[in-house]
């Protein structure tokens, strides 16, 4: 098991190599890792229970850094990439459907089906492919995201979390990233 510190030496080397200044780290017991907007990269501690998890969270966090994810007009953009099916369905679709005259159960449904598909849609085109890339640079940078870790991290998630996370769309399942990782031909 790797400490925070080895975790940290080893992000420092990686920024070095990449030639930007190790930005901030601070360590978090929550279940997940994620970049502020300042570029800092928190880390989840569970991750240090074993050291492939660890390496793959600190360059996936760092991939965000370094590829740009955090600067603030391209997060608007994926904001905005998020948002605009969810628009699109409220301004344009549902209007459509209550043009269609049906009962209001009917409404309601296909009003929550259409909410569902806009938040997936936004989620793939805002923010899917920055996950997948992310992914390939960390497996270039001593962090791939192997099979078999990716079958843990999916067992430690819940059926809600699982699910939620499907319809929401930003991430792939976790086997679905290790493979895309392999396909990227960076392992
Ligand atoms: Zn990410």
């Amino acid at each position: 098991m790797p400490t925070e510190a080895q975790i940290e030496d080893f992000i420092q080397a990686a920024a070095r190599d990449t030639g930007i200044s190790t930005p901030p780290i601070t360590w978090v017991n929550g279940p997940r890792s994620s970049v502020g907007p300042r570029g800092d990269i928190r880390l989840r501690r569970s991750s240090l229970e074993r050291e492939d998890d660890a390496h793959f969270c600190s360059m996936h966090e760092l991939a965000h850094v370094v590829l740009g994810h955090t600067r603030l007009l391209r997060r608007a953009r994926d904001t905005a990439l998020f948002a605009l099916p969810l628009v699109l369905a409220y301004r344009v679709i549902l209007p459509g459907i209550l043009l269609l005259g049906l009962s209001l159960p009917l409404t309601l449904l296909l009003g929550c089906l259409l909410f569902l598909a806009g938040l997936h849609l936004g989620g793939r085109l805002g923010f899917r492919p920055a996950e997948t890339a992310a992914d390939s640079w960390a497996a270039q940078h001593g962090g791939p995201l192997t099979l078999e870790l990716a079958q843990i991290l999916a067992q430690r998630r819940s059926p809600l979390t699982r699910a939620l996370g499907a319809i929401i769309g930003s991430h792939a399942a976790w086997p679905t990233r290790a493979s895309l990782t392999r396909k990227a031909g960076v392992r």
